[in-house]
């Protein structure tokens, strides 16, 4: 038996981090994976999808780059080498982690770790072991959810294994509008393939502002061709070796393909969490408090295996950081809570803190100061003209409450947001705060300004006769 300060299970965005800042601190920290470093995001969550995504894009631009005076000719992709690129990006980072690790004087083990009891844990697998610990980190993640009522077929998958596929179908029926769902879409759509999105709730994305909504929706459904079905269920779903077709409002769809993107499911099961006197919820995730402490001593839980997770990595590396903190007896600290989200659909979006109507729905009175993108020079220069940034602000105070960027690397952008909305600024603080042109950045700055009715490049409002 082998004695840390600390035992991580689970090496992803919400494990590895929380090893390497418990090593930092002077503990002493083992970590245990049962299958790769990195975990979900690093292996068949974001990194592969965004690189695979920077390959459709690319494409995609070239397609269109006769308006920037280029005449290609023509242009053909090839899926496979597209594939062996994301497969090299995620192998260089993974080595890149485990170097991390390694450096920090971290002790990795192979293998599935449970419970023998609070302080106890065996790892099962090529390095067997019994570790015992003060304090237990729990980072297992969640995997893809697929319900019963979806055939077991090849032609069914998820989103690891479509990451795995080595060709992609002509057509595909993508269950589920979710981050996910959209993604997949956007991406094989961009690379000729016919998509069609099925969404039981009202709308995709639904718990995004509708105006990002709306705008992601017009390229979706516009030039990217991709049929949106929202606020019916895909029902009697058959898989056969032709393709896979199901009903939405008793009309009848097929495709060559379905990806299956309708949640993630907890990683607790085999943990066995009883034997240190601990409970899931019915979902399957594990209780935490605001320091990501559970209702054991010593054992903390971060990332998608906790109840009320946003299902992000950088938040669960945040909640990670501060278990690893706290559990090295530092002056005890909340998670941050303001979690910015980013969408790498076409166009990108970003979102943080309250939409419009949240703020409204919780009876506050909101000034908005929306800037569309076409109105901005760096915008017109890229050719990228679609989308806008929005602020909502408190309209007693003029402080920021949230915001959206929907358009050109708005995943990027809205750090900005992310940023002044944590250090409490308010609409007037951003638009005094000069920023460099031309640049995309200047739209928040021109959106401050609009909360207040004085964008310079946005056309006046009509003044009452
Ligand atoms: P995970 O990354 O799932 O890591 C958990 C690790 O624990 C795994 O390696 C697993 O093998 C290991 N494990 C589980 N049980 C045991 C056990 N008993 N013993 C030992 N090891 C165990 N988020 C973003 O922020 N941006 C994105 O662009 C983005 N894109 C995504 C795209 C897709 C297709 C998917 C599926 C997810 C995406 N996400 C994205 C979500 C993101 O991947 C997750 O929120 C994040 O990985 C959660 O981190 P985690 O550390 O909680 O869990």
């Amino acid at each position: 038996m082998e004695t840390f300060d600390i035992v991580v299970i689970g090496a992803g965005p919400g494990g590895y981090p929380a090893a390497i800042r418990g090593a930092q601190l002077g503990a002493s920290v083992a970590i245990v994976e049962k299958e790769f470093l990195g975990g979900t995001c690093l292996n068949w969550g974001c990194i592969p999808t965004k690189t695979l995504i920077a390959s459709s894009g690319l494409y995609h631009r070239i397609n269109h780059a006769e308006g920037f005076g280029i005449a290609t000719g023509g242009s053909t992709f090839d899926y496979p080498a597209m594939v062996r690129r994301k497969d090299a990006v995620v192998g260089r980072l993974k080595g890149g982690v485990e170097q991390l690790l390694k450096g920090n004087g971290v002790r990795i083990f192979r293998g599935a770790a449970s419970f023998l009891s609070p302080n106890r844990v065996a790892v099962d697998g090529p390095e067997a072991a019994v570790l015992e610990s003060k304090n237990v980190i729990i980072a297992t993640g969640a995997t893809s959810a697929v319900p019963g009522f979806v055939p077991v077929h090849e032609r069914i998958v998820e989103s690891r294994r479509f990451l795995s596929l080595t060709g992609l179908p002509s057509s595909l029926i993508v269950l589920g509008g979710g981050v996910i769902g959209c993604e997949f879409a956007c991406m094989a759509a961009q690379l000729g393939v016919k998509v069609t999105v099925v969404e039981m709730l009202a709308d995709i994305l639904f718990m995004l502002d509708a105006d990002a909504r709306r705008e992601l929706r017009r390229n979706m459904e516009g030039p990217l061709g991709i049929a949106i079905l929202a606020g019916r269920p895909l029902e009697k779903i058959e898989a056969g070796t032709t393709g896979v077709s199901g009903e939405v409002n008793g009309q009848r769809i097929s495709a060559e393909m379905m990806l299956v993107s309708v949640g993630r499911t907890p990683l607790a099961a085999g943990l066995a969490l009883e034997r240190a006197g601990l409970k899931t919820t019915l979902s399957g995730h594990i209780e935490i408090d605001s320091g990501c402490a559970t209702s054991v001593e010593g054992i903390y839980a971060v990332g998608d295996v906790t109840s009320g997770s946003t299902q992000l990595a950088h938040a669960a590396t945040a909640q990670g950081l501060t278990a690893a903190e706290n559990a090295c007896g530092r002056a005890r600290k909340a998670a941050e809570a303001l979690v910015p989200a980013c969408i790498f659909t076409d166009p990108e979006i970003g979102a943080v803190g309250l939409t419009e109507q949240k703020a409204r729905e919780q009876g506050r009175e909101v000034a908005i100061g929306r800037f569309p993108f076409s109105s901005l020079a760096k915008a017109q220069a890229l050719g990228e003209t679609n989308g806008f940034v929005k602020w909502i602000a408190d309209a007693g105070t003029d402080r920021l409450l949230g915001a959206e960027a929907v358009g050109p690397h708005a995943t990027e952008l809205i750090a900005e947001a992310a940023l002044a909305i944590r250090s409490g600024l308010t609409a007037a603080d951003v638009a005094a705060t000069v920023h460099c042109h031309p640049t995309l950045a200047e739209s928040w700055m021109e959106a401050a300004h609009a909360v207040h009715g004085e964008s310079i490049h946005a056309a006046p409002r009509r003044k009452k006769t």
